[in-house]
């Protein structure tokens, strides 16, 4: 009786069948890289094989006509082999430097914009969104597709002092991001109540204990089980409406954008670090969002133009201090920058935000 291994039924697949073959030969035996141009790598091994990687942008939400034309480019110029960075780029992986240029004028042809490596703005991440979320406040996708238009040179060339990671997130408390700089949603007021709902459609203990300051209480309105907000309590955070979308949250006035700055998940070559907001109150203004682009156009100029080669922006900032990066970005600093949530005492010390 043959004995067969038990079923795997969870986790991703084994990568290594997927890979070039030169990237499974020398695994783990790379010598070094270079970046011959924007939006190319080149990786030379111990045992003298090379690989060159190009990477282009997409509109990160891909349809199947636009994924069929990036593999029928991958089939004829790069041997059938291409795979998606975490912010979806799609890399195609060449064993030969004379298959570089085809592929690059491929995609160009394609309407693909080859770049996003080293120190360029890489492809901006967002959220879902209305695509496929029900508590979005925004449509991420239209901000970033906003954006991306405007800083499409920047994604092209390597003009920035370091690589910079751009992120939306279209609520203000899943999955959001931490970025270089990240627009986030911000909404302004506390929820109103649909209290004709609230009893046939929200589990209204989950909805209490959802609340991260305790600002929820059951309570009879019209003779119906409900729920009420204490407003003083409440940060406007939004956790309540998932569960409950009577705690209509979403407003298109009073839910604004925010921008925050310095976040960095990788712990590489320093700490990771907490980004910190620096622009509140922005309108939501779609379909360009033209004060946000503004502001961010802003924040990579000073960074631009201040940071030494290979600062991050959240070790420019630290370098120079908050109230110097308020100035060259002339950005204001208003009350709201200051966290005055009361039970942020113990923490206050340990912020940024009252360091002036
Ligand atoms: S950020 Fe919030 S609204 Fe946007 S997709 Fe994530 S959970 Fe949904
Ligand atoms: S918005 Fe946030 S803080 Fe306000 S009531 Fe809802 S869960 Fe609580």
């Amino acid at each position: 009786m043959p004995e067969y291994r038990e079923p795997i039924e969870s986790g991703c697949p084994d990568g290594f069948q997927y890979m070039h073959p030169l990237s499974v030969k020398n695994f783990g035996q790379w010598k070094y890289h270079t970046h011959p141009r924007p939006g190319v790598l080149m990786h030379e091994a111990f045992s003298g094989d090379r690989l060159w990687t190009v990477k282009c942008g997409t509109q990160r939400i891909l349809d199947v006509y636009t994924l069929r034309t990036l593999c029928d480019i991958g089939d004829k110029y790069a041997d059938g082999h291409i795979h998606f960075t975490i912010r979806s780029l799609p890399e195609f992986l060449v064993d030969d430097e004379a298959k570089v240029e085809p592929l690059i004028n491929a995609l160009e042809e394609a309407g693909f914009i080859v770049g996003g490596t080293r120190n360029s703005v890489a492809m901006i991440s967002h959220t879902q969104g209305w695509l496929h979320c029900d508590i979005p406040g925004t449509d991420a996708s239209g901000v970033v597709k906003s954006m991306m238009d405007e800083l499409i040179d920047e994604f092209r060339e390597c003009n920035m002092p370091n690589r910079v990671h751009l992120t939306t997130s279209c609520c203000q408390i899943n999955c959001g991001g931490q970025g270089d700089i990240a627009i986030n949603v911000q909404h302004t007021k506390p929820p109103r109540i649909n209290h004709d709902l609230v009893a046939n459609v929200c589990e209204r203990p989950s909805v209490v204990a959802r609340c991260p300051v305790a600002a929820i209480r059951p309570a009879m309105v019209n003779g119906k089980n409900s729920l009420e907000v204490d407003e003083k309590k409440c940060i406007c955070c939004g956790a309540c409406f998932p569960p409950c979308p009577p705690m209509q949250i979403n407003d298109a006035e009073y839910s604004k954008l925010s921008i925050w700055v310095g976040g960095n998940h990788s712990n590489a070559r320093g700490k990771p670090t907490f980004h910190k907001l620096v622009a509140s109150g922005i309108p939501n203004n779609p379909p360009r969002w033209p004060e946000a682009n503004a502001i961010v156009k802003r924040i990579l100029n000073a960074y631009k133009e201040g940071a030494r080669d290979w600062e991050r922006i959240n070790e420019w900032i630290e370098r120079i201090g908050w109230p110097r990066f308020f100035e060259v970005t002339n950005l204001p600093f208003t009350k709201y920058h200051i966290d005055n949530w009361r039970g942020s005492r113990a923490r206050l010390n340990a912020s940024t935000h009252i360091r002036f």
